[in-house]
Order: structure tokens, then C-alpha cells, then sequence
């Protein structure tokens, strides 16, 4: 006979979350949603822009990008070079305004100017994939949508919710486990916690906020 396992305490885990950032700055993701009040076309711009960039690079540079340009039409009407000098700052300015000119014709052209709500249109958009996906459905238009990035993958992993080996995978297993109300704030959490706390290498055990429901699975070296 085999023992099955108990489902994980996710209110447990999550109430620990969230007493845990109720001191930490929001990420660039929840800076940008409030300053252009969960604009579709901020959250996106945003996103293309934080490839490989630091959290308060990200949201200088979508700040100063977005106050010139706040929908596609806007962006559309900026040179090359405007819209280069606009991304510069955030590193690999060139692609990253490119992707966000092609991104921009097509909602202009297909959608009237409005991003796509549903994720098949926002996966045919040019560089989108799953994790920005469905972070414009979850922050911008509010749907349930469970946004894995990095973070969430390794953390979810090492709590021991999933076993995967990639984030797509793991954000199948979670829609299976995870109850509805926790999959908007997911992100915003594991985000901020990856960040800070159980980092890729050598993560924080001996302060973390979870560890009393943490399996640790990969976790070689710990602080
Ligand atoms: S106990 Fe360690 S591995 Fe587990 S969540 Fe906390 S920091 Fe991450």
C-alpha cells in the first residue's frame, strides 16, 4: 500500500509570505502597474525591457519610455533613434526596441491599439512568451493566471510542490495543485523572496519565512 502525501499548506505558506514582504519595496513589475494603473501596454513594455536587467533599471527606464510613449500608437509615432536612445539604458536597447516596434504594429494593426486579453493572441505577439503572457493577464486585466518565472521555478521546486525541470512545465503542475486565489499573487512574492532570500545559489535557510514547510530538494550550499 503506498502512503500518499499531504497537499502542501499553501495558506500556511503564503500568509508567511506575505507577513514577511509587508516591509519590502514592490517589485518593477508592481511599480509600473501602479504608476500606469495596470495599463496592458506598460506591463508588457516593462517586461521586454527587464531581460537582464536590474529592478530599478527596469523601472527608470519603462518610466521614462511609457511617460513619452503610454500606448502603441504613441510608441509607433517615436524615430528609431528616439526609441533606441528610450530603452538604451536598460541594455540591449537595439532588440529590445525592436521588439517593442513589432509588438506595437501588430496591436495597433490586429487590435485597434489594444493588447490582446486572452493568450493565444498575446503568444503570437513577437517575443512573448507563457511568463509575460500571463503576466498581463494576471496584473493588467485581472485573470488567473500563474506567471513563472525564474524564480517561481526554482523556489516552488526546492519547497517541494513540484518537480519540473522547466517553468512551463511547472506552471502546469501548479495550475493542477495550486488553489485559484493564490495564482495572481505568486509571482509578485517568490519574486521578491528569490530576490532576497532563497536566492539561486547559496540561499538564506536560516532566516527564511518558510522553512518549516520547505523539503529543500537541490538546495546544496545554505546561508
Ligand atoms: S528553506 Fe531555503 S530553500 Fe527552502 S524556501 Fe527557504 S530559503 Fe528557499
Amino acid at each position: 500500500m503506498t502512503v500518499s502525501q499531504p497537499p502542501p499548506d499553501f495558506p500556511a505558506v503564503f500568509r508567511a509570505l506575505q507577513w514577511w514582504r509587508r516591509d519590502v519595496p514592490d517589485s518593477a513589475v508592481e511599480h509600473i502597474a501602479a504608476r500606469y494603473g495596470n495599463s496592458p501596454w506598460a506591463i508588457l513594455a516593462a517586461t521586454v525591457l527587464s531581460l537582464r536587467t536590474k529592478d530599478e533599471v527596469t523601472v527608470k527606464t519603462a518610466s521614462a519610455l511609457l511617460d513619452r510613449a503610454p500606448a502603441p500608437r504613441a510608441y509607433l509615432a517615436l524615430t528609431e533613434n528616439e526609441a533606441e536612445k528610450l530603452a538604451y539604458p536598460a541594455g540591449f536597447y537595439r532588440t529590445k526596441a525592436r521588439q517593442l516596434r513589432a509588438v506595437a504594429t501588430i496591436v495597433l494593426d490586429r487590435y485597434g491599439g489594444n493588447v490582446p486579453a486572452t493568450m493565444d493572441d498575446l503568444l503570437a505577439l513577437p517575443g512573448v512568451g507563457r511568463k509575460t503572457a500571463n503576466l498581463v493577464l494576471s496584473v493588467a486585466f485581472g485573470q488567473d493566471a500563474i506567471c513563472v518565472d525564474t524564480h517561481v521555478h526554482r523556489i516552488t521546486n526546492r519547497l517541494g510542490w513540484v518537480a519540473t525541470k522547466t517553468p512551463e512545465a511547472t506552471e502546469m503542475a501548479l495550475r493542477e495543485i495550486l488553489p485559484r486565489r493564490f495564482w495572481q499573487v505568486i509571482n509578485s512574492l517568490l519574486v521578491l523572496y528569490g530576490q532576497r532570500i532563497c536566492c539561486p545559489l547559496s540561499p538564506f535557510c536560516s532566516r527564511c519565512a518558510v522553512k518549516n514547510f520547505c523539503e529543500q530538494h537541490g538546495v546544496g550550499k545554505a546561508r
